[in-house]
């Protein structure tokens, strides 16, 4: 029998690796993205490999590019037959006043964390559709339903994320393929390694449960979402220590 596929975008790092060893541990094959690590990327996917007997493909290049997408999903089509689970995880932060923002970091940012999400799903979905089953999961944020104060087009391209979420997940529900979004609130990552300890100290305590979530929380969360239920769909999921 064929072993179920996940592909995983920006899975050298942070949230997207963690997912990574999450899917591996669970015995699915790989498809793995990053842009920049891609020896780190590849030598996480042999490591993987080893330790949970499953096959992996990497695939180096910016998710933000549609020709690169469509590349990247023919690669994993010969590599997997097509992708079980799709994890839109790969995205970039820009802090800074609109006013100073240039409209070259606006187009980077759209690009990079809402356009890759169209880009890999109108690629996943025919396969999915045809199988009659299949999962997308979009790594979203607070900031998509809050809004954050010098966060702009990064609020505004995760709040494209929860709409686009709601829309294909009714797109798609009739085809038994159910779309959800995970609505981060501060993960320890490398996006927030710009705190300095103060700083750190103080968002801890605005947040409920006193600390950054560690990716590997979030990762299994991910994997949870991937076997819930089929009538679990359309949703934003908070996942932010009660912080919002
Ligand atoms: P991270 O540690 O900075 O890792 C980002 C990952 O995305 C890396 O693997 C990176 O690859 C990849 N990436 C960046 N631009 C890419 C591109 N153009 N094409 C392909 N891959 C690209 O970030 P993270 O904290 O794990 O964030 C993961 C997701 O969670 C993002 O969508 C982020 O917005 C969301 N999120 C994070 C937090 C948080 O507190 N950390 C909160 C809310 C939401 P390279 O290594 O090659 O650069």
């Amino acid at each position: 029998m064929k072993r179920k596929s996940a592909l995983i975008t920006g899975a050298s790092r942070g949230i997207g690796r963690a997912a990574a060893a999450a899917f591996a541990k669970g015995g699915y094959d790989l498809v793995l993205n990053c842009v920049h690590s891609g020896q780190e990327l590849n030598d996480f996917a042999k490591e993987l490999q080893a330790e949970f007997k499953i096959q992996t493909l990497c695939c180096c290049g910016d998710v933000g590019s549609y020709e690169f997408v469509c590349r990247m999903f023919a690669q994993a089509a010969d590599f997997c037959g097509g992708v079980d689970v799709l994890i839109n995880n790969a995205g970039i932060s820009y802090i800074g006043l609109l006013e100073e923002m240039s409209y070259e970091d606006w187009e980077r940012m759209l690009h990079t964390n809402l356009t890759s999400v169209f880009s890999c799903c109108k690629c996943a979905v025919p396969y999915m559709v045809a199988q009659k089953s299949g999962r997308i999961i979009n790594i979203s944020s607070d900031w998509g339903i809050y809004g954050a104060s010098c966060e702009v087009a990064y609020s505004a391209a995760k709040g494209g994320i929860n709409a686009f979420t709601k829309a294909l997940a009714k797109e798609l529900a009739p085809s038994n393929v159910q779309v959800n979004a995970v609505a981060c609130g501060v993960i320890d990552t490398d996006m927030n390694a710009g705190f300095d300890a103060a700083e750190r100290r103080c968002l801890e305590e605005e947040i409920p449960a006193g600390y950054f979530a560690k990716p590997k929380e979030v990762a299994d969360f991910l994997y949870q979402m991937s076997e819930a239920p089929p009538y679990l769909t359309g949703q934003i999921i908070a996942f932010d220590g009660g912080w919002m």
